[in-house]
């Protein structure tokens, strides 16, 4: 039925990338699978990304939670039972419940707290649209095509992704904060109004002029090649700024730290950065 009605839109309900849960007791035997399987390599890998690995070791639980099929309280005393009995290590178990009842829970006060003036924040003059391939993916940089690809397919990419791929591209490119906010709303599978503002408007975009963010999460083609093995697959050169070759997230990187110099001068999480550049100014 959605396929006939709604076929050209955006992303997948074919039966290889249609699995989500829709019970409770489905959603028990997901958050099991996580528990089982990929909370003790949790620590170790959340930063990182792999292409064509979904999920790496992320839980892929965020939209029963959201939806209330599970509660954080039981995922989080679930995990604490793993380290407990020797099943998952320490930094594993202490890195999903920081995220789960640290960063769900702040989020969660910040809307409440700043809505809806926090919606409409655009501190950093964001105004360039959306690219078109956010939606057909048709794009040659092989790390926002896993990202959109992941997304089309499952409605969903994990943090990393969001944050440092998709959130990042569109930070440096000072795409429009609302529309950037709300092309996240439509495709995720997890998508809520009350987590995706406070993430995209704050965390990804620093719209918010610092409040959820002491310093932007602004990132060139450098940190992504540490991170992932995208860059080997890629068309681009991570090494290159300039030049047919040159990896976009490179230029992008240093006209974001240009037009915002006067902004992010002073900010002390920033010096590292800028010092060369004050150092010169003098
Ligand atoms: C641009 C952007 C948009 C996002 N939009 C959403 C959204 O609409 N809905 C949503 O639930 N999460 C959102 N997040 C937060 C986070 O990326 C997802 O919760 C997480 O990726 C879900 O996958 P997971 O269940 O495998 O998480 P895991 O990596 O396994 O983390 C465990 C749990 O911690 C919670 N969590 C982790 N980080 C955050 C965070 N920053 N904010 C709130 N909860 C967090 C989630 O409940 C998640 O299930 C967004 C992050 C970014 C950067
Ligand atoms: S070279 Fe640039 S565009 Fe290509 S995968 Fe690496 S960071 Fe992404």
């Amino acid at each position: 039925m959605v396929n006939h009605h709604f076929g050209d839109h955006p992303g997948s309900v074919s039966s290889e990338s249609w699995n989500l849960a829709v019970t409770r007791e489905s959603a028990l035997a997901e958050a099991q699978d996580f528990f089982d399987h990929r909370l003790d390599q949790f620590g170790l890998t959340q930063d990182a990304m792999i292409a064509g690995q979904i999920s790496m070791n992320h839980s892929m639980l965020s939209a029963y939670i959201n939806v209330g099929l599970l509660h954080p309280l039981e995922l989080a005393r679930e995990a604490e039972h793993r380290y407990l009995t020797g099943v998952a290590r320490l930094s594993s178990v202490e890195g999903y419940i920081r995220q789960l009842i640290g960063w769900r829970e702040f989020v969660w006060r910040t809307y409440q707290r700043m809505m809806p003036e926090y919606r409409t924040r655009n501190t950093l003059n964001a105004h360039t649209p959306l690219p078109e391939f956010f939606w057909s993916t048709d794009t040659d940089m092989f790390c926002v095509k896993e990202g959109l690809t992941h997304v089309q397919e499952r409605a969903y990419a994990h943090h990393i992704l969001r944050l440092m791929i998709l959130g990042n591209f569109c930070l440096l490119a000072g795409i429009e904060p609302i529309e950037t906010n709300d092309w996240f709303w439509a495709m995720f599978i997890d998508g809520y109004d009350w987590v995706m503002v406070p993430n995209v408007i704050g965390l990804v975009l620093h719209a918010d002029g610092g409040y959820v963010g002491t310093k932007p999460y602004a990132a060139s083609a450098n940190y992504i090649n540490k991170m992932s093995n995208y860059c080997k697959k890629c068309r681009y050169n991570p090494k290159l700024t300039v030049g047919a070759d040159a990896c976009p997230f490179n230029s992008l990187y240093w006209d974001f730290l240009s037009r915002n110099f006067k902004t992010f001068q002073k900010n002390q999480r920033m010096q590292i950065i800028f010092r060369p550049v004050s150092t010169l100014e003098k």
